[in-house]
């Protein structure tokens, strides 16, 4: 046993008795390739040349001239491949694989997001891999399991419980524990058990770094606030955590689903709905009913849609470091509306509450207030449910004529 970290009160590592040797070796293959300087080049090296690193800031001139505030910066995080930044935990966990001389990796996947993520770098790196799948959401983002199979990776459908997110990660521990010896856990987010959220927070480290070297470059001057979205937490503890040591206000925006008072969310942090709760292995906010039972989350983006939230984000909202606002889906909407329109940016639906937020307040800020937006993800992945929410007739007519040729 070495170490199980928290974060203030939050994180630890509530961990089956067997599972605890392979947790040791995790803890200390991390800590050895953390001290060594040639593993960091390495990934940067692989995130540049398969990833498109860095990933630019762009200056949203037209959304400034707008509202008329703030100076409004995009750190693009959708351009990197498979359209989000989960590539760059994933390529991370890749090489911390390789260096356990491990040759497969499971994951737990909800929107299929991180299961695309996982299986195109174990095409890369050459890698067996499974991963688990909610029944549910399954059926409900049949794109990404014909990417994951076509990339090569086995598709288990989860049938246990509510057969959604969550009972896909405890059927990827159930997988761990008999496979322990060739197989390595590859993590979505900045949640679960020790050494995980530290893993995680280490490789999206590089958009914080990237992004506060890139705005000091073109504006000469740190921004007054950044906005990130918060589904597990990854993308917004990457970038926070370039600007943990300035004077620069960190704000993560959660799924406010149908509204804070509707029961229909997934806002954790932002809402008086999140209790403190030991749950998947870990110790943060919950939604959950009295008897610690799981709540269902509701949000226009899948990826927002999780009941727990990163230690790390628990903890910096306890110390105040961060301020946690949350945005509806209809707010949703129309900064993605807006974001097409003004800039030619196709957020993905989870970004798209960074922008909401960030749209509420920059009217209100100076003109020499600068402001940074992480752009989390693309929004091509959406094209399903925008087209849904907008009603559109010609993409309605489409997917009927496709369904009469199929049935046909
Ligand atoms: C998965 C996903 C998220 C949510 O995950 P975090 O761990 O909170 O970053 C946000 N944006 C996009 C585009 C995603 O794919």
């Amino acid at each position: 046993m070495i170490e199980r970290r928290y974060y203030g009160e939050f994180g630890g590592a509530y961990i089956p008795e067997i599972l605890v040797s392979t947790f040791d070796q995790l803890v200390k293959a991390f800590k050895e390739v953390k001290d060594d300087p040639d593993f960091w080049e390495e990934y940067v090296k692989i995130m540049s040349t398969y990833s498109c690193r860095p990933t630019p800031i762009t200056f949203a001139e037209n959304f400034t001239r707008h509202f008329g505030g703030a100076r409004i910066y995009i750190k693009r995080e959708d351009l990197n491949h498979t359209g989000a930044h989960k590539v760059n935990n994933v390529m991370g966990q890749g090489l911390l694989t390789k260096r356990m001389g491990k040759t497969r990796v499971i994951a737990e996947t909800g929107a299929g997001q991180h299961g695309v993520a996982t299986a195109t770098m174990a095409a890369k790196y050459g890698f067996k891999c499974t991963i688990y799948m909610g029944e549910v959401d399954i059926a409900r983002q049949s794109p990404n399991v014909f990417w994951m199979k076509r990339l090569g990776a086995e598709v288990i459908p989860v049938k246990d419980g509510a057969r959604i997110l969550k009972d896909a990660i405890n059927a990827a521990f159930r997988d761990w524990v008999t496979n322990m010896d060739d197989t390595h856990y590859v993590l979505g987010t900045v949640c679960g058990p020790h050494p995980f959220p530290e893993i995680v927070s280490y490789f999206q480290s590089i958009i914080g770094k990237e992004a506060r070297g890139q705005i000091l470059e073109q504006e000469g001057k740190l921004p007054a606030r950044v906005y990130a979205c918060v589904g597990g937490g990854s993308n917004a503890v990457g970038i926070f955590s370039g600007f943990f040591n300035d004077p620069v206000e960190l704000v993560g925006v959660e799924a406010g689903g149908k509204g804070l008072d509707t029961g229909h969310h997934a806002s954790r942090l932002a809402s008086k709905d999140g209790t403190i709760g030991v749950a998947q292995g870990y110790k943060t906010y919950f939604l959950q009913n009295s008897d610690g039972q799981m709540q269902e989350t509701h949000s226009v983006a899948a990826g927002l849609d999780y009941v727990g939230v990163s230690p790390i984000l628990a903890s910096l909202r306890e110390e105040g470091k961060v301020r946690f606002e949350s945005a509806t889906d209809q707010e949703v909407m129309d900064a993605l509306s807006l974001a097409l329109r003004k800039e030619g940016l196709v957020p993905a639906l989870e970004s798209a509450h960074a922008f909401a937020q960030a749209f509420k307040e920059a009217p209100d800020m100076g003109k020499d207030d600068v402001i940074m937006i992480n752009q989390s993800g693309r929004g091509d992945k959406d094209i399903f449910t925008i087209a849904d929410a907008y009603a559109d007739p010609e993409w309605q007519k489409f997917i009927k004529e496709k369904a009469e040729e199929y049935c046909a």
